[in-house]
């Protein structure tokens, strides 16, 4: 069996742990390779070597580096099908989900790619007589990243290319459960020409988190993953003086008013709540139609659609499934808990996905898409994240009742609002609590050149992620001013130093 190893200084090697974990091919139950659990020690010794490689990188031109970034860009093109089909091998979503998932982060090495202008600084000139000042974006040193098993190399990707780009040496923790995609993309990094050492991978669980979270010589994390592993990951790093931004978990509510295109509502709801088996962080878990007349027609609309819903291995011969397997059997058990919480809890199960066997993948995660009506807000099923394909049906009586019941909640990740009235979106979006709104949009993503977050529970740490917002987190401003003019005259002063 297959053993994935650190990627560290240019180089796979193996790690000297006697733990290891599995990693899955959740489409048919099987084990297809075994991940080492790197040591403390070995997290440390990959800070080192990001450490020393970082004088020279950071001194390196950004017209270089972001060349780098171009070339990378190319070869993951060129080597997009190899990466998709280890992707759903190892997550379960279906092939083209994978490729989304890569060109959505092939778009932030892009965005990395204009690094050369991001960087540029503000200059004024004679701020005093003889003094010019300009501030300067300075990298930080060794960024370190831990990310979620949901997108093995989307998330991954909303870090590390504008982080070396900024010229930061990296170290990445990735999910445990799919570790083989970005082992293949620092080959692709080192073929694009980026020096050994700038990027390392080291695999692992919590142990090599906490090492990234503590060592001095580390000085920021991004983190994705699971709100309590986000708080934890935010408390504990900025204890240790680090900048941290930690991405948590999501509860995402659509609001569809009477006037929407029912038709359209009920399509977008289907790839939003169903789409990657719902294991995404801007999935739809909530549609929230506004009159009970709303309600019934949405629900018209949208069960023939579920019932006819393909699930099944992401990768096929011929035509494609629309959903593919969950992530691990344990994973499984607890969206099949979460639906026996909502039916104890007097919620009604309209379509139920549990016990879905697929013929000749009887081995595999699978569960067939779920839909909940009649969902309260003091519901298990409404407050929690269940990260399965589940929709939970949430009626109100009107558009003021929807706005407060999401800002009731304690995720603010992604919201959206179908509707024709102009009036109402812009309302949505000006008084809602979430960090990132839709309207006619089911899932808003921001395109990279924008930084995506969200509110609340959802995201700890001022700065989102991508676009303007990570090349402040990954640089820190320097101001400098400076005099050049005859010295001869220049005399002691005592006074707060003023210009003129
Ligand atoms: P997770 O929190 O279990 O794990 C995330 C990462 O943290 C993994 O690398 C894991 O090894 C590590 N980890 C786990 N426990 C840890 C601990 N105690 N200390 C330090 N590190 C620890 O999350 P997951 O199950 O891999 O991913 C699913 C979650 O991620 C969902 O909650 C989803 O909403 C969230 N997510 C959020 C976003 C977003 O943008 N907000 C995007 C993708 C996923």
């Amino acid at each position: 069996m297959k053993t994935i190893y650190n990627f560290i200084n240019g180089h796979s090697e193996p790690s000297v742990s006697d733990r290891v974990g599995a990693v899955f091919n959740p489409a048919t139950g099987e084990q297809t390779a075994v991940v080492q659990l790197s040591t403390a020690d070995e997290t440390a010794q990959a800070i080192e070597i990001a450490s020393r490689a970082f004088p020279a990188w950071s001194l390196t031109s950004p017209l270089k580096r972001a060349r780098i970034m171009a070339r990378f860009k190319e070869l993951v093109e060129q080597n997009a099908d190899e990466l998709a089909h280890i992707i759903s091998r190892e997550h379960g979503k279906i092939l083209s989900d994978a490729k989304g998932e890569l060109t959505r982060g092939l778009e932030v090495v892009e965005f990395a790619t204009g690094i050369p202008h991001l960087l540029k600084g503000e200059h004024s000139m004679n701020v005093g007589s003889g003094v010019d000042s300009w501030s300067q974006m300075m990298p930080l040193g060794v960024c370190a990243g831990v990310v979620p098993f949901n997108f093995p190399v989307m998330v991954p990707m909303w870090m590390f290319p504008v982080a070396l780009a900024c010229g930061n040496t990296f170290v990445l923790k990735p999910s445990e459960k799919v570790p083989g995609a970005m082992m293949r993309l620092a080959e692709l990094l080192k073929e694009a020409g980026l020096p050994d050492g700038v990027f390392n991978i080291v695999n692992g669980d919590r142990e090599v988190a906490d090492v990234l979270l503590t060592h001095p010589k580390v000085e920021a994390i991004s983190f994705v993953g699971s709100t309590p592993v986000a708080e934890h990951i935010y408390n504990t790093g900025c204890k240790h003086g680090k900048r941290v931004q930690a991405l948590g978990g999501a509860k995402n509510h659509m609001v569809i008013m009477p006037d929407a295109d029912m038709e359209a509502a009920a399509n977008a709801l289907m790839g939003a709540a169903y789409g990657a088996a719902g294991e995404r962080c801007m999935a739809i878990s909530v549609a929230v139609p506004v009159g009970e007349g709303t309600a019934e027609k949405l629900l018209s609309a949208l069960m023939p659609k579920i019932d006819a819903l393909k699930v099944g291995p992401g990768i096929v011969e011929g035509p494609e499934n629309d959903m593919g397997a969950l992530i691990s059997e344990q994973h499984l058990a607890k969206v099949t808990g979460y639906i026996n919480t909502g039916v104890n809890e007097g919620a009604e199960l309209l379509i139920d996905g549990r016990g879905l066997t697929v013929e000749g993948h009887e081995g595999g995660h699978f569960t067939g898409p779920s839909l909940f009506d009649r969902v309260t807000p003091e519901m298990t099923v409404y407050k929690e994240e269940i990260f399965g394909p589940v929709l939970s049906v949430c009626r109100v009586d009107s558009f003021k009742d929807a706005v407060e019941l999401i800002n009731n909640h304690e995720y603010g990740n992604g919201t959206a609002l179908f509707t024709r009235d102009g009036k109402a979106a812009r309302e949505f979006a000006q008084h809602i609590q979430v960090g990132m709104v839709g309207v006619n949009v089911p899932v808003p993503v921001p395109m990279a050149f924008h930084s995506f977050g969200g509110w609340k529970k959802s995201l700890f740490g001022p700065l989102h992620m991508h676009g303007p917002d990570s090349v402040r987190f990954y640089t820190r401003m320097k101001m400098v001013t400076t005099r050049w003019t005859e010295h001869d005259k220049a005399e002691s002063v005592f006074t707060m130093p003023t210009m003129g």
